[in-house]
């Protein structure tokens, strides 16, 4: 069908390739471009063989917007998906904007030294998009991304009117280190560090980091302890589904990841200020993200299962109706099929599926969109066909 370009070439983009790969029909030529052009040679030389996808490889920093129009002109990508970090979106998006390309991403821009994220940024493109006859489709990995799809089914199948969301992250998986993060370390840190926040009624309520726990009992992985945090969908969400009164997003820690975490913000490790340090400017994070074990390394040493979905309760012909819908994913079986442990397989599938329906017309309007803003039906089918098979629960225990 068509030609894509992948920017990044880290855990995420490790398991979206190989997807795309798995799906030659759709994804017939593919460029991976990323700042370490070696990473890409080595996925190519890993993956050639196994499929019937072209595959090229480039060298480009994504912070500059030439290089990006530059690349984009000599590969003439349907879509680039970006698969580099959320500092360099709005780069991403303006080469886009300037070669005519649609866009997709998994996570909202945030400026380096600010750790808040908010969509304000990428939406303010809406026009420039729409004018320039392009698609930008925002945060298509899990969550966000499936968790707005899960929505939009939710609204479209069984619900008039969808009143509290609450969206349950749960890794019950153990890489036997005492601490390290599932995804790039400092994007990670600056998550759940960061202050905590829901919407309710209109407005965000603020709270401390981590001030928020509750205990849940999740479906093939037993009962963890989970903190509110602030999520970027819990944005979007909140203008998007109709009669919402309030969204909250849980995601679970472990004992020793809260006290590892506790420690190194107590001593300084964990700032985004930059420090004089022998006569070098270095950010504690960036520092610290150095000597954490890469993430694309705990693959063959996780064990254990996601949990992610979306309980609902809301109103159906005027009665109260509650659904939880939420995928299961197993790291070692992860693993076995592309390499790599599930938190990065539950967000490169969704990634190469919202890659897919804009290159095939399906999720394709010229603008800036959010996941549930397009029908969910193709989509929730995909997730099925590519790995991440969801389940339905009509009587779910709900969050306090
Ligand atoms: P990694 O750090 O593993 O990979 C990032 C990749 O981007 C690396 O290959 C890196 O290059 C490359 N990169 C960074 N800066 C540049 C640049 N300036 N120019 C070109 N390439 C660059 O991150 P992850 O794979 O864990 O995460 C990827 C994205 O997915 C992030 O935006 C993250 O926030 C998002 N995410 C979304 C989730 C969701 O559910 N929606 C969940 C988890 C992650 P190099 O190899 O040289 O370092």
């Amino acid at each position: 069908m068509g030609k894509c370009m992948i920017i990044g070439c880290g855990g995420v983009a490790g398991v979206a390739i190989t997807k795309c790969c798995q799906n030659s029909e759709v994804f017939e030529e593919i460029m991976i471009a990323s700042r370490t052009k070696s990473k890409c040679d080595a996925l190519k030389a890993k993956l050639e063989g196994t499929t019937k996808t072209k595959i090229q490889t480039a060298q480009v920093d994504a912070d500059n917007v030439d290089e990006l129009v530059a690349l984009i002109n000599e590969f003439q990508p349907d879509v680039v998906l970006n698969l580099a970090l959320p500092y360099q979106d709005l780069t991403i998006m303006d080469a886009c904007l300037i070669t005519k390309t649609h866009y997709v991403d998994t996570a909202n821009y945030e400026p380096l030294d600010t750790a808040k994220f908010e969509y304000k940024w990428q939406w303010a493109y809406r026009e420039k998009f729409k004018e320039a006859g392009i698609c930008a489709l925002l945060g298509s990995g899990f969550d966000p991304g499936v968790t707005g799809v899960f929505s939009a089914y939710a609204q479209k199948h069984y619900f008039d009117e969808i009143n509290y969301i609450d969206i349950l992250d749960c890794n019950g998986g153990d890489h036997g280190y005492p601490f390290a993060t599932n995804f790039n370390p400092e994007i990670n840190i600056r998550e759940v560090t960061a202050n905590g926040s829901y919407w309710e009624n209109g407005e965000w309520v603020e709270t401390e980091p981590m001030e928020i726990k509750r205990e849940y009992d999740f479906a093939q992985v037993g009962k963890k302890d989970m903190y509110l945090l602030h999520h970027e969908e819990l944005e979007s969400l909140g203008l998007n589904i109709k009669g919402i009164k309030r969204i909250r997003f849980f995601m679970t820690f472990g004992q020793s990841y809260i006290t590892h975490l506790k420690c190194l913000e107590n001593v300084g490790m964990t700032s985004i200020e930059p420090i004089e340090f022998e006569g070098k400017k270095i950010v504690p994070l960036q520092f610290l993200k150095a000597v954490l074990p890469d993430p694309a390394s705990l693959g063959p040493r996780t064990v254990g299962k996601t949990n992610i979905g979306c309980i609902f309760q809301g109103i159906k012909d005027g009665k109260e109706k509650t659904y939880y819908v939420y995928n299961v994913c197993d790291h070692q079986e992860c693993y076995k099929e592309v390499g790599s442990q599930a938190i990065s397989y539950t967000t490169g599938v969704p990634a190469m599926i919202g890659a897919m329906l804009v290159m095939n017309g399906q999720w394709n309007q010229p603008g800036v969109w959010n996941m549930e803003e397009f029908d969910p039906d193709p989509f929730m089918e995909a997730l099925n066909k590519w790995g991440l098979p969801w389940v339905e629960d009509f009587n779910p225990t709900l969050v306090d």
